[in-house]
């Protein structure tokens, strides 16, 4: 992967060539971002740098470097495809393959994993093993594997790399990595990528030096779902306003259309507030978004209800979403701002936000739809609220 395929981070992608120009590369890293925010894409393309043959470095006028990896030597071949004998890779992994796994063990499904989607998540990547209801985990034995191979020379490149994908799994097991991140092997690199500086042991975070990388900006986001998945502008402003710079989200968001959470809430609104719409009731809504819709899209549902709330309150306070909104959407805004008082707007985001956060931790879907309905039907019934 080279640094080009990667969106935005332009003053990381910066600074991480600059070092190499000025020969003071860390050796030992981590970079920290929120998910979604391409650090691990920075970590692989960092690595395919160092090691390329022919890299290709830019000076420009201010004496800043830009530059990229060849992307054609036979290093960088081997990096894109992550067969590289000198770049490693640890990751956490779950007990299918034996009681104590290591990262070989799963490198072919993480290889397909990152191809498909390199900002993906934690998540992501355990449901990918077909392992949902499984803990990853990076063990003692994966660590003391590490250290066996630094003692052996880099098989063909001048640096030897250790990607670390999130280790917030490490645990206590990273105690045993201690020594050497503190006294590396020459020619040897370690690059971590976090998500989460708290869960991980200080005493690790006392040996990196930290790259914090920033969340990505809307535009570059909103850049890249138009021209490169293809998504018409206003549906990747509206998936943008929902993911806070979080390109996995939004990948996500793309995948799942934003015309069909539009019908489907406004139905499910319909529902609450008459009982039943077309005949189907709230029972009838909520088995069909258990059966139909898997999690990510039940949650895209949810945050597309938060999503359009926010919007009612932009429309009565500052009243310039207009060009944002479809016609129902508009419509039903315009409604809401008529029929329900500020305080019972608040509520319902709320009740919307929380419902999203029990979503995630793995609440049943069924019962939260269901009472999201009895809280909404008793809401609207007394506000009266009129859809058309
Ligand atoms: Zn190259």
């Amino acid at each position: 992967m080279q640094f080009s395929s990667i969106i935005g981070q332009e003053s990381l992608k910066q600074q991480l060539i600059q070092s190499v120009a000025n020969k003071r590369v860390p050796h030992a890293i981590m970079l920290l971002g929120q998910e979604g925010s391409g650090h691990l894409s920075l970590a692989v393309a960092f690595a395919q740098y160092l090691n390329c043959e022919n890299r290709f470095v830019d000076e420009n006028i201010n004496n800043d470097s830009t530059g990229d990896s060849c992307g054609e030597c036979s290093s960088c071949m081997k990096s894109q495809k992550l067969i590289h004998p000198d770049i490693h890779f640890t990751y956490p992994v779950v007990s299918t393959k034996g009681s104590k796994p290591k990262s070989t063990d799963f490198i072919e499904e993480w290889r397909k994993a990152f191809f498909e989607n390199p900002y993906l998540n934690i998540q992501d990547w355990i449901e990918s093993l077909d392992a949902e209801n499984k803990q990853g985990n990076i063990s003692v034995e994966e660590c003391h594997e590490i250290i066996r191979s630094l003692n052996f020379k880099s098989f063909e490149s001048i640096y030897k790399i250790y990607i670390i994908w999130m280790p917030e799994f490490l645990r206590e097991a990273g105690n045993v990595l201690l020594k050497s991140l503190e006294e590396p092997a020459e020619n040897t690199i370690f690059i971590l990528v976090a998500d989460n500086q708290e869960q991980i042991l200080n005493t690790i975070l006392s040996r990196v030096q930290l790259l914090k990388i920033p969340r990505l900006k809307d535009e570059e986001i909103i850049f890249q779902l138009e021209h490169k998945q293809g998504i018409s502008v206003k549906e990747a402003h509206a998936i943008t306003r929902q993911v806070d710079g979080n390109f996995n989200e939004a990948l996500k968001l793309a995948g799942n259309s934003e015309d069909d959470n539009e019908k489907l809430y406004i139905l499910f609104l319909r529902i609450c507030l008459k009982g039943s719409h077309e005949g189907k009731t709230l029972i009838d809504f909520c088995e069909k978004v258990n059966t139909e819709l898997g999690r990510e899209n039940m949650k895209g549902l949810l945050r597309y209800g938060l999503d359009l709330m926010r919007e009612v309150f932009v429309l009565e306070h500052i009243g310039e979403t207009k060009a944002r909104l479809t016609e129902n959407e508009l419509k039903l805004a315009q409604y809401m701002n008529q029929r329900l008082s500020f305080k019972s707007k608040e509520e319902i985001i709320k009740r919307l936000e929380e419902s999203c956060f029990h979503l995630e931790r793995n609440a049943n879907p069924k019962i939260l739809f269901m009472n999201l309905g009895i809280f909404l039907s008793h809401l609207l019934k007394r506000n009266e609220v009129v859809l058309t």
